[in-house]
């Protein structure tokens, strides 16, 4: 495994980028100290010195309890003061490569800034004139539509009165229709069998071929999925092994099942029944106000249907404008020609009669 050197900062004198080998501050002379944060620069290259590989490999260093020196684990006795080895050494820690420490602890020398969001107020006006403008276009708009809308008083002259009514008359009539039943009231003429649907019906199976693609593993990998701090001012790249896939096509064969369909005969009936259609239309029209209903007689077979009623008025208003309007009856019926009359016109020229007088 690969072996790169860290590096580290000297909290005494702030010294930036010592070298992961110098177990005292090049500037300063002050021992690294116990729990130094070690980091990993990105671009570090792997130690090909086969010395500094075994100093990486031989395990954390210890920190003398009397002088606080920095000693490599092989030291049985402090370089500095000669006392025996001591209990103290250098954390041994493990990362992921998206939590390698690239540089060096600088919290406490860099505080980390409030900063309270805020609108400043020339966004604030910004927004407070667009806003303004919306609302005018809309006061514009609400302004057109009651322009349009908002009706006004006018007088006018009832200057014509019409009606019209209608009778609707059916006949009872004998029509000839086929179906599957006959419905009451029908009288058979003739039946004969007939396809009426179509049923899906397996035939047989046919032997097909189709391309399949799976997933196949074809074997494990190795690849660097972290670092450990040695504890010594050296790092060592971690692996890990995962699985290697490849899709894989393959040809397989499979029955398919083909279907044919089958004619349903059924009984197909044709009938003759008696229906009521409409036949004719009486209508009556007229000036004035004597609105009848037209006169007619029922032919053999015949009923009435339905009635209709229309009653319309024009009116003569201002600047010798004309308005037709339909009315119900009773209204229709109060008006007299040559009356003066309130109608509710708009500007888009629809009017209603006034219903105060
Ligand atoms: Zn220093
Ligand atoms: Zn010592």
């Amino acid at each position: 495994m690969a072996i790169r050197e860290g590096r580290w900062d000297c909290p005494s004198c702030e010294t930036k980028g010592l070298l992961g080998r110098d177990r005292e501050c090049n500037q300063c002379g002050a021992p690294r100290p116990e729990g130094v944060r070690f980091y990993l620069p990105k671009d570090a290259v792997e130690v090909e010195d086969p010395e500094q590989i075994a100093v990486a490999k031989a395990g954390a260093d210890w920190i003398c309890e009397y002088c606080g020196a920095s000693n490599r684990t092989t030291q049985t006795q402090c370089v500095e003061c000669g006392a025996p080895r001591s209990q103290v050494t250098q954390a041994v820690r493990d990362y992921r490569l998206d939590e390698v420490p690239r540089s060096g602890d600088r919290r406490s020398s860099q505080p980390i800034s409030v900063s309270s969001p805020s609108v400043s107020p020339v966004q604030s006006s910004l927004s407070a004139r667009k806003l303004g403008a919306i609302g005018i276009c809309l006061a514009i708009v609400i302004g057109i539509g009651i322009f349009l809308f908002q009706p006004i008083a006018m007088d006018a002259t009832v200057s014509s009165l019409s009606w019209e009514r209608t009778v609707k008359i059916e006949k009872l009539t004998t029509v000839t229709e086929s179906d599957w039943s006959v419905p009451t009231g029908g009288r058979t003429l003739s039946q004969q069998e007939e396809i009426r649907r179509y049923e899906q019906v397996l035939d047989r199976y046919e032997t097909r071929t189709r391309n399949v693609s799976e997933r196949v593993q074809v074997g494990t990998e190795t690849y660097v999925c972290g670092t450990r701090d040695l504890g010594n001012g050296f790092f060592e790249d971690k692996t890990c092994t995962r699985a290697v896939y490849e899709t894989r096509s393959r040809t397989e064969t499979y029955e398919e099942p083909i279907y044919r369909d089958e004619p349903v005969y059924d009984t197909k009936y044709t009938y003759e029944i008696d229906e009521w259609l409409p036949n004719r239309e009486e209508l009556a029209a007229g000036e004035g106000k004597s609105a009848r209903w037209p006169e007619f007689t029922l032919g053999t077979d015949e009923r009435e249907a339905k009635r209709t009623e229309k009653y319309q008025a024009r009116f003569l208003g201002e600047r010798g404008k004309i308005y037709t309007l339909k009315l119900d009856e009773n209204i229709w019926d109060e008006l007299e020609i040559g009356e003066s009359r309130k109608l509710k016109v708009n500007r888009l020229g629809s009017a209603s009669l006034n219903s105060d007088p």
